[in-house]
This record gives C-alpha cells, structure tokens and sequence, in this order.
C-alpha cells in the first residue's frame, strides 16, 4: 500500500475515533479508501462482514469492466457465507477450535474452474489486474486468522492448503 493511502488510512481512522460515541458502539467496521478518499458501513448489529478486496462503495464502476468482480466477488460470498454460518452457530456453543479449523478450510479453498480465478487460495493464478497490478501469476503467500477469544494468531507461510499452520499467543 503506497505510504499517501496509509496516511488517508490513519487519517480516517482518527476521525471516526475522535467521535466518542462511535467509538463506544462499533465492533466491527469495513471502511474502504483509495484515492485520498474513504468511506465505511458499521456491520455491528449484523454480526460480521467479509470481504474480497474489491470495492463496494468508491471505485466499483472502475472496477466493473476489469477482472476483479471476477475473482473477489465468489471470494466476498464465500467469506460471507462462512461468517454467517459461524454466526449462527455460536448460540449453540460452537467452539473457537472448531471455528479455526472450519476458517483455515475457508482459507484453503480453490476455485472450481481451471483458471483459478474466485479461488482464496491460489498457485500462480493469471488474472492480470485482479490482485496485483500487472500481469505476473498470483500465488497466495500465506493466510491468517486471529482468535480474539483465545488470543491466538495462526497463520501459514506460504499456501494455506498444504503449508504447516503456526500459533502464535498474543498475549
Ligand atoms: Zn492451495
């Protein structure tokens, strides 16, 4: 990320800070920025959110002819689908263990089509534009999943589907 959309970045997030009483109410927050601008959507009363790396709200119509609906939104509905299942699961005592074990599944998830394209995790996929600028072929380099109840990160390095995953404790 270019060193002017993180300091947006930061910016945006000192405003919404400074104001106490969104700061008192928010659990969780998408907030999208590109181009010195920003905009974010409170998803705390829904429970969760997920997400591909494509834009919902500044550049979607730029996005609209490029590849990159293609491969992030089957990514966004896959994540979102896996949120809402855990979701619903947690009143009848799903486990943060099965939860992990259930996300690092998610994580590993290949596309169903031979280009690779919509998959999360990927080996050398060719989608110029859709992760990266330029065309050279994509491989996910690692995947991880932080465990706010547990305070613990597990994380791979190198594709989630066939590396070792690593805990780290946060605490
Ligand atoms: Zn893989």
């Amino acid at each position: 990320m270019p060193i002017e959309n993180i300091q947006v970045l930061l910016c945006a997030l000192r405003d919404l800070c400074v104001t106490t009483t969104f700061y008192d109410s928010i659990n969780i927050l998408l907030l999208e920025q590109s181009q010195g601008k920003y905009q974010y959507q409170d998803f705390s009363e829904r429970g969760y959110c997920g997400r591909g790396n494509n834009s919902h709200w500044l550049i979607k119509e730029k996005q609209q002819n490029l590849i990159t609906p293609l491969d992030s939104l089957p990514r966004e509905e896959a994540m979102e689908a896996f949120l809402k299942e855990i979701w619903e699961k947690i009143p009848q005592g799903i486990t943060s263990d099965e939860i992990v074990t259930e996300a690092k599944s998610l994580l590993s998830r290949h596309s169903e089509t031979d280009d690779q394209v919509g998959g999360i995790c990927v080996h050398g996929l060719k989608a110029p534009g859709a992760r990266i600028f330029g065309d050279t072929p994509c491989n996910t380099l690692g995947a991880v999943i932080l465990d706010m109840k547990e305070l613990t990160m597990h994380y791979s390095v190198g594709n989630p589907c066939y590396k070792k995953w690593n805990v780290l404790k946060l605490e």
